[in-house]
């Protein structure tokens, strides 16, 4: 056969450093073409290699060489090569940066809006038309804002700093006033008491049950108009907001009384005037 792969000839050529530089070189330039040569030879004599590789003293001469390799191996060695590999490997590749759910969700929201959207517009459709789950949700808010009373001061104060929660808030209130102008009043008088460190308050029936003693007019001037509160000893003379230092006064008659001390000028049962209680002294 004349194909058949003999052992390489002795060395006719002392191999130097230079030469190995050499070969090492040419291999860098024409590696390519290097391993295509490689390849085609083996593909082209893959009978006569495999004839080779079954010859007795190949064989022979492969379990020397791996005995041999074997008395060199050190224990642990070869796991230890290959964990520094892999560590050599993971080093090259460029590294990802960590995983950040909330730029996941992002992303996932932008890439899914539309779908998105359908999905809980029927979520809320399903919502809205179960007035069990309706009522549960506002209760559940109604307890977490009981049990977060500076959570809620805090929000309503950044939701009322957009001017158009304001606008919108300042006329609700004033639908609110004019809808209870007793408890207005009231509060406007608590207000005004404190302000004069003076002591009492009363209340939106007390106010109401005074008024209606006055059968609804003026305690001076006797005349069917819009009554205001009025001091019969001034707050601002020492006296107290109790029910029993309050006369309904038109406007007119308050401004004019001003901060004097004046009774009332109707006959009937007499208001012990000063007294420190809230309990009303007359009688209707
Ligand atoms: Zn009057």
């Amino acid at each position: 056969m004349t194909n058949e792969i003999v052992n390489p000839p002795e060395r006719i050529y002392k191999t130097t450093e230079k030469h190995r530089a050499d070969q090492k070189e040419w291999y860098r330039l024409h590696r390519e073409e290097a391993l295509a040569w490689s390849k085609r030879f083996r593909d082209e004599h893959s009978e006569e290699l495999k004839a080779y590789r079954n010859r007795p003293e190949v064989k022979e001469k492969k379990r020397e060489n791996s005995k041999r390799y074997a008395a060199k191996r050190v224990p642990g060695e070869q796991a230890r090569y290959a964990r520094e590999w892999r560590a050599k490997q993971a080093a090259k590749r460029p590294k990802r940066p960590p995983f950040d759910p909330v730029a996941y969700r992002k992303k996932y929201y932008q890439e899914h809006r539309e779908k998105i959207a359908e999905y809980s517009k029927i979520a809320y459709q399903k919502f809205i038309n179960d007035p069990e789950r309706r009522a549960r949700k506002a209760a559940k808010l109604r307890e977490k804002r009981r049990n977060n009373p500076e959570y809620q001061r805090a929000l309503r104060a950044k939701s009322m700093s957009k001017p158009e929660v304001r606008a919108r808030a300042y006329v609700l209130q004033n639908k609110w006033k004019k809808e209870h102008k007793d408890m207005v009043l009231a509060q406007v008088n608590r207000r005004r008491t404190r302000e004069y460190t003076a002591s009492g308050s009363f209340t939106v029936l007390e106010w109401k049950a005074l008024c209606a003693f006055f059968k609804h007019r003026c305690a001076m001037c006797r005349r069917k108009r819009k009554l205001t509160v009025d001091h019969i000893i001034p707050l601002s003379k020492g006296g107290s907001s109790f029910i029993s230092n309050i006369q309904p006064l038109c406007q007119s008659c308050n401004s004019m009384k001003h901060n004097k001390i004046m009774l009332p000028t109707i006959t009937g049962p007499l208001f012990h005037i000063g007294e420190q209680t809230s309990v009303p002294l007359f009688t209707f």
